[in-house]
């Protein structure tokens, strides 16, 4: 089994980014920016942030944290939003998600300008993806397909198998994967036999939320896996699929962590400086 090791990875691809951006802040006098909004203290956001920070040190991108308390009012998060979208300066805004439920999630995230949405889940943004057009394209989808192409995985004629649909990952990966030739099957919570549609992937992603949902009996020997999914079980990291027992069978197979989370945060890094490159050269 191989391992498709994101850390490694996401790291050479940010030193790459790292070149651009230095000759980049030369020539356009100054460096790309990303805002990043987190509301309330959920541990596990709070440090997905603190990744995304760094990566934008590493990188040369600066970034400003916005931490707002748990109950801030819609109005008072939709002011800062309209702020940051009038602001020269700010190249990239990010709302970490999950926010408290009494926010209109999808209402605040299509506020952000579509030319400053660094995690390309603006509905225009979709809307662009799910027609084909050139867009920012949703950061772990992205990744995904780019750990793929570190690994010279072509998918074309691939039988590929997505569980999950959400608007993050499932529903995109499934159309960027049907664009790069392969076929597609989507399961989800409603999917009668999971494990009937999981033996015939060639290829299978794994984005569900459910700690080592996928067992080596419903992974067809040679298939490629990758695991999307992080889950805190007694304080540790586990993904949803169960590791040592599909690692016996599968040919490629990402861990958690190391995977897919920060092949998710290069893609946003590189999202980021392809919003500063457009509204520089405007
Ligand atoms: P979500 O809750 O929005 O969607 C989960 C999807 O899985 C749903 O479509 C649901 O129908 C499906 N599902 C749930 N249980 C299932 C089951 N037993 N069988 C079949 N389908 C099932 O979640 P999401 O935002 O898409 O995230 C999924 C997982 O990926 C989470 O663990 C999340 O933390 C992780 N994630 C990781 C990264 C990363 O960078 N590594 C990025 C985004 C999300």
């Amino acid at each position: 089994m191989i391992l498709l090791d994101g850390a490694k990875v996401a790291h050479e691809r940010n030193l790459m980014l790292k070149e651009m951006i230095e000759k980049d802040i030369l020539k356009y006098k100054r460096a790309p920016s990303l805002s990043i909004i987190l509301v309330g203290d959920n541990p596990a956001s709070q440090s997905y942030v603190k990744g995304k920070g760094k990566a934008c040190d590493l990188v040369g991108i600066t970034h400003k944290l916005y931490n707002l308390k748990e109950d801030i009012k819609e109005s008072e998060l939709s002011t800062l939003i309209e702020e940051l979208n009038h602001d020269d300066n700010v190249d990239g805004i990010l709302l970490q998600l999950p926010i408290s439920k009494h926010l209109n999630e999808s209402k605040l995230i299509d506020l952000i300008s579509k030319d400053k949405d660094a995690d390309g889940f603006h509905v225009v943004n979709q809307g662009y993806l799910y027609q084909k057009k050139p867009t920012i394209c949703p950061a772990t989808p992205k990744g995904i397909m780019t750990l793929l192409k570190s690994y010279d995985i072509n998918v074309s004629g691939m039988d590929a198998v997505v569980i999950g649909r959400s608007n993050i990952v499932g529903f995109p990966i499934a159309r960027l994967l049907m664009d790069a030739g392969a076929t597609i099957t989507v399961c989800h919570r409603q999917t009668k036999d999971l494990a009937f549609h999981t033996r015939t992937a060639d290829l299978l992603i794994v984005s569900a939320g459910r700690a080592e949902l996928v067992t080596q009996d419903m992974v067809k020997p040679g298939a490629i896996v990758v695991d999307v999914g992080v889950n805190r079980v007694d304080g540790k990291l586990v993904g949803d699929v169960f590791f040592q027992g599909v690692s016996q069978v599968a040919s490629y197979l990402s861990p958690v962590p190391k995977g897919v989370g920060p092949m998710t945060i290069n893609a946003l890094m590189e999202n980021t400086y392809e919003l500063y490159l457009k509204h520089v050269q405007n």
